[in-house]
């Protein structure tokens, strides 16, 4: 049977620490592969075309929804970001599974298409710690951080459609659970029965040559 690569999604508020704990996870992790999107936002600082995205234009985006090439898309502070359907074929065709750094809407249009994904969402432990590392990070105007900020707090409030959520009050820690969370959710039963028969197989025939010796 062709691989089924593992779906894991993760959401979180700007400033929550997400970008570094993904960074970690896909070094830590092997046979994952980071889902790079589609965006028509322009890129920052030293973004390559690639790397963290795929740089497009609204023209060329729009064109991807009439094909209905997106697997899931949002409009995200004014700006397309998808994810194209391909991303789950190139993931099944590397043997590895796939994972995605998208937003709430997102999250939610991907859990309906595939139900088995496993989605996590990573909340700053307070509203002041996540105000101070914004203020301390960047040097965007006050406006822009308050913006931020009540975004954060309407994306919070989507927590409850999560498998998981994780805590990030210790970078250590969490990047710890983050990889727990990976390593727990391939050992399911479900989706490691096609290995299970193999190795029930093994025992199988242990206990015939067993009875074979007695003879
Ligand atoms: P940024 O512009 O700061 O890189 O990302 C802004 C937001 O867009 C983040 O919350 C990020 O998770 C989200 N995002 C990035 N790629 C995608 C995508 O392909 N789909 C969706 N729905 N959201 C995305």
């Amino acid at each position: 049977m062709s691989f089924v690569p593992i779906v894991f999604i993760i959401s979180a508020p700007s400033g929550s620490g997400k970008s570094t704990l993904v960074g970690r996870l896909m070094t830590e992790v092997n046979g994952l592969t980071f889902s790079v999107s589609y965006t028509t936002r322009a890129p920052r600082g030293k973004e390559q075309n690639g790397e963290s995205y795929f740089f497009t234009t609204r023209v060329e985006f729009e064109k991807l929804i009439a094909k209905d090439d997106l697997l899931e898309f949002a409009s995200v502070f004014g700006n397309y970001y998808g994810t194209r359907r391909s991303a789950l074929d190139e993931a099944a065709q590397k043997e590895c599974d796939l994972v995605l750094d998208i937003d709430v809407q997102g999250a939610g249009q991907l859990k309906r298409k595939v139900p088995s994904a496993v989605s996590i969402f990573i909340l700053p432990p307070s509203r002041v710690t996540l105000e101070r590392r914004l203020r301390s990070r960047s040097e965007d105007p006050d406006s822009v951080i308050d913006r931020r900020l009540n975004d954060a707090a309407r994306e919070i409030g989507n927590y409850e459609s999560y498998d998981y959520v994780l805590i990030n009050d210790n970078l250590e820690e969490s990047s710890k659970t983050l990889v727990g969370i990976v390593r727990a959710e391939r050992a399911r039963r479900s989706r490691v029965e096609e290995k299970i028969q193999p190795i029930l197989e093994t025992f199988r025939d242990a206990t015939f040559r067993e009875a074979v010796t007695k003879e």
